[in-house]
């Protein structure tokens, strides 16, 4: 804001305050990375750390993207915390802990949720302070290869030329056709994430990964929860079939229920509350009535205002941008990573090509191995896989041999009383190497990551077998399955 001196108003000599909408110009920068989540906030990172005079563009008020602000950490705060609760309330006597009076505070909850995100939001800023990038907060358009133009926040402008341009613009939620979103009782997941108050009913469209995490979350809290999918299984596209069976069964267990291979045909807003209309495989319509209706049928790139159409970027039918190994797009000096691209929706996958492009661009070569890009849904139990599922392995002909083990056998889930689950791997038949393993678990998250380390290694399922593992771990149900792989047979079970 400054004050200036109106010519209208000369005669009464009166002071106005008015906008600035100051322009400036960065006219050197070496890369402007457009998109703060966790592709481009890691890539603007890595740039300056590999010398690049970087520049970074966020529209949002805040850094981190969806996964930051409305997605992977919101998320996890109200699925770590209703869990907690869930435990108090439901398993806690089974443990020798008498709680009397165990309540839900939503907004403690949501207050808890909202410091997590501030503070991982925050954190960025600081990251970026000390690796000496620049930072600018508006919507970038890219006007030339070589020039980006920001309408500022704050109303001003911002050219910034530039050697080369790194689009991280993300994702948003893919809308329902004739469903109309008010983030209040009809529900995308940025709404679901910030419910005032707990519904009595929820009905979710979709039961894929979000799906099942929101409704857990909700569910837990207390309300009563009706997923309905297209598809014939939950957990999205790319699960094991057999995993999504066990893992449907745990949240059926927990009050959940699915309407499978239904495909929803309207929803509309009755006194009674949000109706939706589904059919079924064999044509048999059915209502579903509830208090909140969330919908999460998945998420499409977000290119809006970017201006590549402007320059030529070339972008696909899925809306998409095609790039090549190095993550440049048809005009070379212009890259994309994230979700704007092609591959699986998530975060780290995000991070690893916004690492691996800037290396590229300095004359490193870039390799990632998308075979070993880990997929956790963080439900109770968590569902985590990495490689292929067995569906996948028969439809390309692979001959595959499995070793499974319950955790009903590992005596870490014993002793915890955490039996859900089972871990699966799928190894060559002739050569023993790992081609996928599923895990279904309360920690497997975590212990996905020695999978995908194994995998990324190229290691047999005797590598794994063969490695001393801690007792009592749930991770010795991993080297168990492993064992059944090779040998044919685990020694607990
Ligand atoms: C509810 C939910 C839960 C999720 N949970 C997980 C999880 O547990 N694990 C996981 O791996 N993934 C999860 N995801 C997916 C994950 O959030 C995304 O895959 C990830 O954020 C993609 O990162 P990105 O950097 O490509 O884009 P984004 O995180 O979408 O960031 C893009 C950024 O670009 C900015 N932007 C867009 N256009 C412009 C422009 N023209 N100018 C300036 N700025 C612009 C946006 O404001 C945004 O900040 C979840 C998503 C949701 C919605």
């Amino acid at each position: 804001m400054q004050c200036v001196r109106s010519r209208l108003f000369s005669s009464q000599t009166r002071l106005l305050p008015i906008r600035s909408f100051s322009s400036s110009t960065i006219s050197d920068s070496d890369l402007v990375v457009i998109g703060s989540g966790p592709g481009g906030y890691v890539a603007a990172i890595k740039a300056a750390q590999l010398g690049l005079k970087t520049v970074c563009v966020e529209k949002g008020s805040t850094f981190g993207g969806t996964c930051l602000n409305v997605g992977c950490i919101p998320s996890k705060a109200l699925l770590n915390n209703s869990h907690y609760y869930y435990a108090a309330k439901n398993e806690f006597a089974s443990r020798g802990i008498k709680i009397d009076n165990v309540e839900v505070d939503l907004p403690a909850m949501m207050k808890a949720k909202e410091n997590s995100v501030s503070a991982l939001t925050g954190g960025i800023a600081g990251l970026f302070k000390k690796n000496g990038i620049t930072s600018v907060h508006g919507h970038g358009t890219i006007v030339t290869p070589n020039q980006v133009i920001v309408k500022n926040n704050d109303g001003g402008r911002t050219t910034i030329n530039t050697k080369n341009i790194l689009v991280a613009t993300g994702s948003e939620v893919t809308p329902f056709p004739g469903i109309e979103v008010d983030e209040e009782t009809v529900v995308s997941s940025t709404g679901a994430l910030s419910l005032k108050e707990i519904p009595k009913t929820l009905t979710l469209i979709g039961a894929g990964v979000i799906g099942v995490e929101l409704g857990s979350v909700w569910q837990r809290l207390g309300a009563k929860v009706t997923a309905i999918e297209f598809l014939g299984n939950i957990g999205g596209v790319g699960i094991d079939l057999e995993v999504a069976k066990s893992f449907q069964r745990s949240l059926q267990k927990q009050g959940m229920k699915f309407k499978l291979n239904t495909k929803v045909l309207s929803a509309e807003r009755t006194p009674e509350g949000i109706k939706v209309t589904a059919e079924n495989k064999k044509g048999q319509q059915e209502e579903v009535v509830s208090d909140v209706l969330l919908v999460c049928i998945g998420r499409r790139p977000y290119l809006d205002g970017l201006g590549l159409d402007n320059i030529g970027v070339a972008v696909d039918n899925r809306g998409r941008i095609p790039v090549n190994e190095r993550f440049q797009t048809n005009i070379k000096n212009i890259y994309a990573i994230g979700d704007v691209i092609d591959g699986p929706m998530l975060a780290h996958k995000a991070e690893d090509e916004g690492i691996i492009c800037v290396e590229g661009m300095v004359g490193g070569v870039p390799h990632i191995n998308y075979d070993c890009v880990p997929s956790v849904i963080y439900t109770h139990p968590e569902v985590a896989w990495v490689g292929k599922s067995e569906e996948q392995v028969k439809a390309e002909g692979i001959p595959y041999k499995i070793g499974s083990f319950p955790m009903a056998a590992n005596s870490r889930s014993k002793t915890n009383q955490d039996t859900d689950g089972l871990v699966k791997v799928i190894a060559h038949k002739d050569t023993d190497r790992l081609l996928g393993i599923h895990i279904v678990s309360s920690v497997a998250g975590e212990l996905i990551n020695e999978a995908a380390l194994a995998m990324e290694y190229g290691a047999s399922a005797e590598d794994i077998a063969r490695v001393c593992h801690a007792h009592p771990t749930v991770s010795e149900a991993l080297k168990e399955a492993c064992v059944a792989a090779y040998a044919g047979k685990a020694i607990n079970f």
